[in-house]
């Protein structure tokens, strides 16, 4: 959480519960979130409904400030995830589209880039 106050006082801009939230749900997740998953997970977290544009507002926001990267399926629909030291790897499947993390360790900073997708079928498919 400590990144994303820094980011928030680096922005200026106010503190918010939803934006909170969104932020938890994609920290305490290893694996990408697409954006009903996300809305999924902030009804059971938050008793208010939060419209569709303030999430997108809000990975915007935390795009912006490289806490979250987005990367996109076979199909072009996007997935959030959290931005970590190494680079992520993911495996997209080549059949049914599942995005899975891939146990590996890449130095981002060689990359130049947060996550590395490898384009193949998934366990279940092969
Ligand atoms: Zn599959």
């Amino acid at each position: 959480m400590d990144k994303l106050q820094k980011c928030i006082d680096e922005h200026k801009v106010n503190n918010s519960r939803t934006r909170e939230i969104i932020y938890k749900i994609l920290l305490k997740s290893d694996e990408c979130l697409d954006i009903n998953q996300i809305i999924e997970e902030a009804t059971n977290l938050y008793p208010k409904k939060i419209s569709i544009n303030t999430i997108y507002r809000h990975l915007r926001f935390f795009i912006d400030c490289k806490l979250v990267f987005s990367l996109q399926d076979n199909l072009k629909v996007a997935h959030y995830c959290l931005c970590k030291d190494e680079a992520s790897v993911f495996c997209i499947c080549t059949k049914c589209n599942s995005i899975k993390r891939v146990d590996s360790q890449l130095q981002a900073e060689l990359l130049d880039s947060d996550f590395v997708t490898i384009h193949k079928k998934c366990k279940e498919c092969k």
